[in-house]
């Protein structure tokens, strides 16, 4: 019989869920929508529904524990807290209640932990026991990993690197403080930066064709690649700010490497090498040279499933 897991990826809009193997191939995948399940017993009944039918269509594989990622999960307690962009309320035991539809050792985590556990026992991350993954999406997440162990810290919501003060009195962030590194250095941040140059600053641009609303990362990226200056401006902000998060992050847990995922990570080298050349100037001296700043190497559209399996894996590997 060949082990498998189900990694499973909670969102606010889809949840993706697969049959992972120990080399990290996915031999089935399913989707479900979140949103069609206001009450969460019929979702976690939905996800044991997909899980039997994944596992019927594999009868050669023996299903040796459940690893999920989702917002606000406590690694500790196995109960998802609080979380805004769901639509269950208060504190909710899901682990357990996954365990009771099917009876196999259920690990949580939140997504950036979840990508960076993907990162190091799938990607780039292999073999490291220091380093930090930092999920550039409609936020800035963090998953970073110490000594070989996923940080969690006292209350297991460690790792909020994008909840770290950047520009004192700065942007407003979502929670409720100012100038934290996420309102600059995420998709929405760069959007915001662009926003911000557009208002300000004359000179032609491709961007200003663009309806505000609609206005991407992903067409800035584009913009600057095509050598758009206020794009490239933009983007250098971006970097810079970037940098100083950073650079923070590496005078507290010195890291062999950063890896940078996730929807403004598509950029590429737009990103990576401001980011590189901001960081080099504003590192403490003792860390120069000691740490790399790469792209994650893990493809971002089964990134989600491979990270929530991997929680189980790691433990497999220990
Ligand atoms: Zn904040």
């Amino acid at each position: 019989m060949n082990e498998i897991v189900a990694g499973i990826d909670v969102g606010g809009t889809n949840t993706l869920l697969g049959l992972v193997d120990e080399q990290g191939k996915i031999h089935a995948d399913e989707t479900i929508i979140t949103t069609d399940y206001p009450e969460v017993t019929d979702f976690i009944k939905a996800l044991a529904v997909s899980i039997n039918k994944m596992l019927d269509a594999h009868e050669n594989m023996t299903l040796i524990g459940i690893g999920i990622g989702a917002p606000n999960a406590n690694f500790y307690k196995g109960t998802i807290e609080l979380a805004a962009n769901l639509t269950w309320k208060g504190l909710i035991p899901f682990a357990d209640m996954v365990r009771k539809e099917i009876d196999v050792p259920v690990l949580m985590t939140n997504d950036a932990n979840a990508a960076a556990m993907g990162e190091m026992i799938f990607g780039g991350a292999r073999g490291m026991k220091n380093f930090i993954v930092l999920t550039l999406g409609t936020g800035l997440g963090s998953g970073i990993v110490i000594n070989g162990q996923m940080l969690y810290g006292h209350t297991g919501f460690a790792g909020e690197l994008g909840h770290s003060v950047i520009v004192p009195e700065g942007r407003d962030c979502g929670c409720g403080r100012k100038g934290c590194l996420e309102t600059y250095a995420s998709a929405t941040g760069l959007v915001r930066t662009v926003l911000y140059l557009l208002s300000e600053k004359r000179g032609n641009s491709i961007l200003r064709d663009i309806v505000p609303g609609e206005l991407t990362s992903k067409m800035v990226a584009e913009a600057a690649a095509n050598n758009d200056l206020l794009a490239l401006e933009a983007m250098d902000y971006t970097a810079d700010k970037l940098a100083s998060g950073i650079v923070n992050a590496l005078a507290f847990s010195s890291p062999e490497a950063v890896f940078l995922f996730g929807g403004l990570a598509n950029a590429g080298d737009m990103l990576l090498e401001p980011v590189r050349k901001y960081v080099d100037m504003k590192v403490l001296p003792v860390f120069k040279n000691t740490f790399r700043i790469e792209l994650s190497s893990i493809p971002e559209n089964n990134a989600a499933i491979l990270g929530a399996s991997a929680l189980v894996w790691n433990e497999r590997s220990l």
